[in-house]
């Protein structure tokens, strides 16, 4: 726990979050400010500053949340149609939180993701 952490406070109840699973070393909350229809943070209950601080014995929270995502993405209806799994790692990669969380980003639909705009899909 980090007191002046945002994501440690939601988890520890501090502050409010839209929950969508809440496990035992992780949980997953709703994007305040979603940058697509579907956008999901999955967060490690351990305080872990980034991809950079993550230590081998982490590896299991690793596969978790990455298993988590992809239940996630099952439950929200947006697997099939696909999605979007982000690590924002450090400044330099656009991190804004510093403690560690993978996105899910989707609900779009088929072929209309901004990246494939004016492609022929
Ligand atoms: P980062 O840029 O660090 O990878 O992403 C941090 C994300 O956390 C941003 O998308 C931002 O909108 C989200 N976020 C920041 N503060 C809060 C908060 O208090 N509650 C929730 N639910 N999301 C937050
Ligand atoms: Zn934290």
């Amino acid at each position: 726990m980090e007191g002046d952490c945002i994501f440690c406070r939601i988890i520890n109840g501090e502050a409010k979050a839209d929950f969508v699973y809440q496990g035992e070393n992780i949980v997953a909350f709703r994007d305040i400010k979603p940058s697509a229809p579907v956008h999901i943070l999955v967060v490690p209950k351990k305080h872990i500053r980034s991809m950079n601080d993550l230590e081998e014995q982490d590896a299991f929270i690793l596969k978790e949340m990455l298993f988590t995502a992809k239940e996630i993405a099952r439950e929200q209806g947006t697997d099939q149609a696909g999605y979007k799994l982000v690590f924002n790692v450090e400044r330099g990669g656009g991190q804004y939180v510093f403690h560690l969380h993978l996105h899910i980003l989707g609900g779009w639909e088929l072929g209309k993701h901004p990246r494939l705009a004016g492609m022929p899909v």
